[in-house]
């Protein structure tokens, strides 16, 4: 973030520089998809790409799991059901290994089951948030940008 020195400039340029370092901050955002299903895989980068997000994706949780030891993000976006490793054990590997480090990054759940159990399991497994397939694109972006604001 932008060190600001609000006594040094005119309203209007701490303004200027407010909006800019938002938008700096937006920007270097990273986030993770890990999504096995083609179609939503698309449907999600676009709506990501679209609003300035840096993104990376992973077919499935074992490579969601490699790519973030190798190159942490600040927000997974985490299919639940996914080949070699679902969305609930790539999760608790996460948790588990955040144990050393202290870190915590947020992981937002993707499920087609709205059932209140599934919701149960995913919190159990250590994620923050979730959200119900079909995505909607507002309800995806608002739970990014409350993570962003946190
Ligand atoms: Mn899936």
């Amino acid at each position: 973030m932008l060190t600001l020195h609000p006594t040094k400039k005119s309203a209007e340029q701490t303004q200027l520089i407010t909006k800019h370092s938002l938008h700096e901050s937006l920007l270097h955002f990273r986030i993770l998809l890990a999504e096995d299903n083609e179609i939503n895989q698309k449907l999600v980068l676009r709506l990501l790409e679209k609003k300035g997000y840096r993104v990376t994706v992973a077919n499935n949780g074992q490579e969601a799991l490699s790519i973030w030891e190798k190159d942490p993000v600040d927000l997974i976006l985490m299919d639940v059901q996914m080949p070699k490793m679902d969305g609930l054990e790539t999760t608790m590997a996460i948790r588990k290994k955040e144990e050393k480090t202290g870190k915590h990054v947020p992981i937002i759940a993707m499920t087609a089951h709205a059932m209140q159990e599934d919701k149960g399991k995913c919190f159990e497994a250590g994620m923050n948030e979730y959200l119900t397939k079909p995505i909607s694109p507002k309800e995806l972006i608002d739970i990014i940008e409350s993570k962003i604001n946190e």
